[in-house]
C-alpha cells in the first residue's frame, strides 16, 4: 500500500516551500545524503513562461533545490527538452532567475546508457545521469496530452530519453498507444525515481501538452514515493477513471501498484476537467483499417494564420510526415503515426488534433469510443 500526499498550494514561495519540504522529507528525505548528487527532473518540454502551464513552475524547482542544499547534497537540474535549447527553456521558464545565487548544477541530459528493460523493447537508451545518479526527484506537471490523455509522473520521465531518441521511440511504437504506454512504464521502472511531485497548482486542460492546451488553476500539489499511485490519485481527483491513463493500467497489470492508496490530505473538488478527446487509431474491419487510418482517424491539422513556418514540427516529426509546400505545411497522413509530437513542439500553438465528421460517424457506426 502506498501513501500519496496532497496539499492545497499556491506559487507564493513562503507558503509553497514548507509544503515541498514536507513532501520530500516524507518521501525521499532519508535517501538525500551529504555530498551526494541529486538529479532534479522537472518537465522542461519547451521554452515557455510559467503562466502557460507547459513546464514545472520555477518556485517548485527552487523549493526542491533548497531542500537538497539544506541536506548538504548537490542538486543537479536536468532534462532533454523536445524543442529549443535547454538553456533557453531555463531562461524563458524563469528557472534561471528563480535559482540565481543558489549552488545548483544545470546539465542537459546528453549521454545515454543502454538499459535492458526486457521484452518487447529489450535495450533502451536512457540518460546516464538519470539512471546512474544517486537519487532522482521527479517534478512533473499536471497536463493533458493529446496522444496519451495526460502527462503526469510516469510520462514526465520520458524526458530522460535523450534528444531525437524520443521521436525514434514514438516511431517504433507507431500507432499503438498501449505499446507506447508500456515503453513509458519500462522507462519509469529503469529510472526508479525516489520521489515524484506533481505540480497541479496551475494545471493544463484541453488539448495539451503544448500551447494548444488551456491553463487551469487547481491549486494543488501531489507527492509520493510511488509515482504510479500519485498518477492514480490525480486521475481520481479530476474525475477520470484511473485506467483511462494507459500507464496506470499497464503498471497495475505489472504489479507495480495495486490501487490501494492512502491519501494524506483532502483532494479538491475538481469539476468538468477537460480531457482531450482521444479517438482510437485503429478501428473497423481489418481489411479497412489502413484506409480508415489514412482518411478518417484523428489527425494533426494546422492553423495557417498562426504558423510561422519555423520548421520545428517537420524537424521533430518521427515519421517525416510534414513538409513545407508553397509557404504552408502539408501532412502526409499515410505516413503520420498520430503521435501528436508536432502539436507538442510547435512554439506558436498552430497545430491541433482534429477528427473528421465522417471519421466520427464511422467510429460510432462501428461502435468504437
Ligand atoms: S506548425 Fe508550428 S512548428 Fe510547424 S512550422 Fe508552423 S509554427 Fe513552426
Ligand atoms: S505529423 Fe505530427 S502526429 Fe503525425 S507523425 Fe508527425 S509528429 Fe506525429
Amino acid at each position: 500500500m502506498s501513501t500519496v500526499i496532497i496539499r492545497k498550494a499556491s506559487y507564493d514561495y513562503k507558503t509553497l516551500r514548507p509544503v515541498v519540504f514536507e513532501i520530500l522529507d516524507s518521501t525521499c528525505g532519508h535517501r538525500v545524503r551529504e555530498k551526494e548528487r541529486v538529479i532534479i527532473k522537472p518537465n522542461l518540454l519547451a521554452a515557455a513562461p510559467p503562466e502557460r502551464a507547459i513546464i514545472t513552475h520555477p518556485m517548485i524547482i527552487k523549493a526542491a533545490v533548497e531542500y537538497v542544499l539544506e541536506k548538504g547534497a548537490v542538486p543537479q537540474i536536468s532534462d532533454s527538452p523536445a524543442v529549443g535549447s535547454f538553456h533557453e527553456v531555463l531562461k524563458k521558464g524563469g528557472i534561471k532567475d528563480a535559482l540565481a545565487g543558489l549552488n545548483v548544477i544545470f546539465k542537459e541530459f546528453s549521454e545515454s546508457v543502454l538499459i535492458d528493460v526486457g521484452e518487447p523493447f529489450k535495450k533502451i537508451e536512457i540518460a546516464a545521469d538519470a539512471v546512474c545518479g544517486d537519487v532522482l526527484i521527479n517534478l512533473a506537471k499536471l497536463k493533458t496530452h493529446a496522444q496519451m490523455t495526460l502527462t503526469l509522473g510516469v510520462k514526465n520521465l520520458f524526458g530522460c530519453i535523450v534528444g531525437m531518441k524520443k521521436p525514434e521511440w514514438h516511431f517504433r511504437t507507431g500507432v499503438d498507444r498501449e505499446k507506447f504506454a508500456a515503453l513509458l512504464v519500462k522507462n519509469f521502472q529503469a529510472i526508479k525515481p525516489a520521489a515524484t511531485i506533481i505540480d497541479g497548482i496551475l494545471a493544463m486542460e484541453g488539448q495539451g501538452p503544448g500551447r494548444s492546451g488551456t491553463p487551469r488553476e487547481l491549486n494543488v500539489i501531489i507527492g509520493s514515493r510511488d509515482t504510479v499511485a500519485a498518477d492514480i490519485v490525480v486521475c481520481r481527483m479530476i474525475g477520470a477513471e484511473p485506467d483511462t491513463l494507459l500507464t496506470n493500467r499497464i503498471a497495475g497489470e505489472a504489479g507495480l501498484c495495486d490501487g490501494e492508496i492512502i491519501v494524506d490530505g483532502a483532494p479538491p473538488a475538481v469539476g468538468d476537467f477537460r480531457l482531450p478527446e482521444i479517438a482510437p487509431l485503429v478501428f473497423g474491419p481489418k481489411r479497412l483499417q489502413g484506409y480508415f487510418r489514412r482518411h478518417l482517424v484523428q489527425r494533426p491539422v494546422s492553423d495557417e494564420s498562426l504558423c510561422r513556418l519555423c520548421g520545428e514540427c517537420w524537424k521533430y516529426c518521427p515519421a517525416k510526415a510534414i513538409s513545407p509546400v508553397k509557404k504552408k505545411i502539408r501532412f502526409d497522413y499515410d505516413k503520420c503515426i498520430r503521435c501528436f509530437c508536432c502539436a507538442e513542439v510547435c512554439p506558436h500553438g498552430a497545430l491541433r488534433t482534429h477528427e473528421t465528421l465522417t471519421g466520427k460517424v464511422a467510429r460510432r457506426v462501428l461502435k468504437m469510443r
